[in-house]
């Protein structure tokens, strides 16, 4: 079984659709999002019909699902940027798409799979932290009881492996450093026109837990829709970078009058 999981599409169409055709060709069965569908670009409630056209094993809540779909304005931790586009998200989104993101939990446990998704940490999903640093998977790890956790909320993929046994000499976690590599490094412009991917091959008995990385406004100088695809077969996760039309995203975001900030960053990745 192949499952495509994804995070952070934020309203971005134009990303969302190469992500899809990519995963038509790569013949994937199910699909998992991570949550923050819409928010920050110009096509929520489009998003939000692509994302249930789909055949979903799991969804979960992102904060600006959460703040888009709830009646209250109180938004946590957002900067001005962020708050003009949930009120805007909020005039675009019908009824049925508030009441669909409404619903979603905050984190999951897919029967039979051996996933768990989140979109931000597993140990109090509700306080929207994020996972930087070895210190963060820790946290994590204690919660997760299962081979595989899949998270978004940062936009900058992130893998972590947790050995099953380990000698008082040996650190228990390790960060699977080729998964982030990038991530502070501009990237010439031809190579941003091109597919790229990275594969891990899963250790049996160790636990992984993995940032999918942003489909809809990387923030890790690579400005190329990031998503995973986890082949329960071979037992390998693949993590693509695909190219997408950032300028008609970008025009979108104008055309809309939201903040040109969001048209900008997505060309720079960050
Ligand atoms: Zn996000």
């Amino acid at each position: 079984m192949k499952y495509a999981i994804f995070s952070d599409i934020h309203a971005n169409l134009e990303a969302l659709n190469a992500v899809l055709s990519k995963c038509e060709r790569l013949r994937v069965d199910k699909y998992i999002s991570l949550g923050d569908i819409v928010g920050y670009n110009a096509n929520p409630q489009e998003c939000v019909d692509r994302i249930r056209s789909l055949d979903l094993a799991g969804a979960v809540k992102g904060n600006h699902d959460e703040y888009a779909s709830n009646n209250s304005q109180e938004m946590e931790g957002f900067n001005p940027h962020a708050r003009d586009a949930i009120l805007w998200t909020k005039s675009q989104l019908n009824e049925e798409s508030r009441q669909w993101l409404a619903s979603l939990p905050l984190r999951s446990t897919i029967p039979q799979t051996g996933i768990t998704i989140v979109h931000s940490t597993l140990d109090s999903p509700e306080a929207w932290g994020y996972i930087f640093d070895i210190h963060h998977a820790a946290d994590n790890f204690s919660y997760q009881f299962t081979p595989l956790c899949f998270c978004g909320h940062s936009h900058v993929p992130i893998a972590f492996m947790k050995k099953p046994v380990t000698s008082a000499s040996e650190k228990p976690i390790d960060e699977i450093m080729h998964w982030s590599h990038k991530r502070n490094e501009s990237l010439v412009p031809d190579v941003v026109d091109v597919e790229d991917s990275i594969m891990i091959d899963i250790k049996s008995g160790y636990k992984y837990l993995v940032n999918v990385g942003s489909v809809g406004q990387p923030r890790n100088r690579d400005p190329r829709a990031s998503f995973v695809v986890y082949d329960s077969v071979v037992n390998t996760l693949t993590r693509y970078r695909i190219p997408y039309d950032i300028e008609l995203a970008q025009s979108k975001i104008r055309e809309a009058k939201l903040p040109e900030r969001l048209a900008t960053r997505l060309l720079l990745g960050n």
